[in-house]
Order: C-alpha cells, then structure tokens, then sequence
C-alpha cells in the first residue's frame, strides 16, 4: 500500500491557493488580511481559511464559488512530472512480486480538488478537508477537517481495514490489535509526503517499520529542504527526493525498491508461516 499526502507532493503548489486565485481573490490580501487575524486570535488556520472563502462567497452578488468550481480548478492542476504515469509503472511491478499494490491519497487540503485530477481514478480512497455545499451547491460550511494528526487516524484505518461505519474507533485499540487480524500491517506501507503535515504520519510509519519517503520540490536541493531540521531521528525517512516523477529518477527508483523490499517482507513473513 502507497499512501501520498497532496499539496506539494503530487503537485507543486497549495491546491487552496490554486482555488484562491482561479476564484479572483488576492492570495496576499487573503492571508494577511482576511484569515491572519483569526489565527491570532485562536483559530486554527485550515478552519480560518475555509470560513474565510465560504464569507467571501456568501458576500458576492455573483460569481459565488461553487461546487462545480472546486472540480473545474481540480481538473486543471498541474500535476509534478511524471506523476501521472507511476501508478501502472509500480502496479506492474507488484504484479511481477504477485503482491497487490493499493494507492490512498489523505491530503491536508481540499479533497474535492484532488478528486476530481486525472490521477484520482488510480487511488482506493481519497481523504481530506471536506466543504459542505447548499442546495444551491455554494460552499456552506467545512464538514470535515484532515490536521496533521488527524491524518494519522487514516494510516490506522486502512491498515486494521474497519468499515466505514465503524470508523468512530480507529486508533484507540491499535497497539493492542491482533496483529493477524490487521489488513494491511504499517510495516507494509510507504508514505509519500513533503511537509509539517506528514510529520506525525512518518513517525508513525517509522514506529511500526513502514518507509517513509520525504519530497522536496524539483527545482530545490534536498539541503535546502525547511522540514528538515523538524524531523527527528525517530521519523527518519527512509530517502528524501525531489519531485520528480519520471522514469529512472531518484523518486521511481525509490517507490519502486520500496515495492521489492515489501514484497521481501511478505515473502519473509509467509516463509515463517510454513505457507
Ligand atoms: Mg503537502
């Protein structure tokens, strides 16, 4: 199982900014102006912002912002090179493993936006911020939020493979689940991300053996990378690329050895079974 966070890791910006700007609002004046303040006086920024776009679409006589909007930006994001074409790339070598090979997406941002890209039909599941429409499909109110340790409940839920509606008690229990009864084990999975957001997710994935796999952006050196001073030795990446997507660069080589060396570990485990 491959998990990739979004912004900046499958694409090169801030899908919100994206949205900001195909909507005319000054990204600056958005920031600084507008959801700064709330931030200061105690509201948590993701929260802020998202009651910041529903107030400035609520205020327009016209051009409010609209669901059909957020899937109009999403199908125009610009995706990092390459990406489009890895997911039959390492599906094709898993299959030379005979694993199976599952993609999710848990994004930080807007889901919707990335839901409706050319690569969203490769993922399993996608997860992230999710606004509430009104009857009218205008951005109402945000009905579900993805923080930073929110999206390690994710990690969690996919790996014990509960049900939707039993997804009230994700995390509390894993430590003591049956590890024959987990559906995929961490150490199986390989987190793709680039920030602060994916932070509490490495250390997950590095907690249970898992590979986690830290993104810069293309034009940058990985020395320059600002997280890098933030991640401890207790998530430690198992390499950190730059976001190039193409065949044979450091990113493919990587994915694609993470695959070979999951599949090592089933075939490990299966040998210790006697199966
Ligand atoms: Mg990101």
């Amino acid at each position: 199982m491959i998990v990739f966070d979004f912004d900046k890791t499958l694409i090169p910006y801030d899908s919100f900014d994206i949205l900001l700007q195909d909507c005319q609002i000054d990204i600056n004046y958005f920031n600084n102006e507008l959801v700064k303040p709330l931030v200061a006086d105690g509201w948590d920024k993701y929260l802020a912002r998202a009651y910041c776009l529903v107030r400035e679409s609520q205020q327009r006589k016209t051009n409010k912002i609209i669901k059909s909007k957020l899937i109009e930006v999403g199908k125009k994001l610009k995706l990092y090179d390459g990406v489009t074409a890895i997911f039959d790339c390492l599906q094709q070598r898993a299959k030379e493993h005979e694993i199976e090979l599952e993609f999710y997406l848990i994004s930080g941002g807007l889901v919707d936006l990335a839901r409706s890209t050319s690569i969203a039909q490769y993922f399993k599941k996608m997860w992230g911020c999710e606004l509430h429409y009104n009857e009218l499909g205008e951005i109402d109110f945000l009905k579900k939020q993805m923080t930073h340790t929110e999206k390690t409940r994710y990690l969690y839920y996919l790996s014990k493979g509960i049900d939707k509606k039993n997804e009230r008690d994700l995390i509390y229990n894993y430590q003591d689940f049956p590890t024959e009864k987990v559906r995929i084990p961490l150490s199986q999975v390989v987190y793709v991300g680039d920030g602060t957001s994916d932070i509490p997710c490495f250390t997950v994935i590095n907690q249970y053996g898992g590979i986690a796999i830290g993104v810069y952006p293309q034009n940058r050196t990985a020395q320059e990378w600002k997280h890098r001073e933030n991640i401890s030795s207790s998530q430690k990446l198992s390499n950190l690329v730059s976001a190039n997507y193409q065949e044979d660069s450091e990113m493919m080589r990587s994915l694609l050895l993470a695959i070979d060396c999951i599949s090592a570990k089933i075939a490990l485990r299966k040998l210790s079974l006697g199966e």
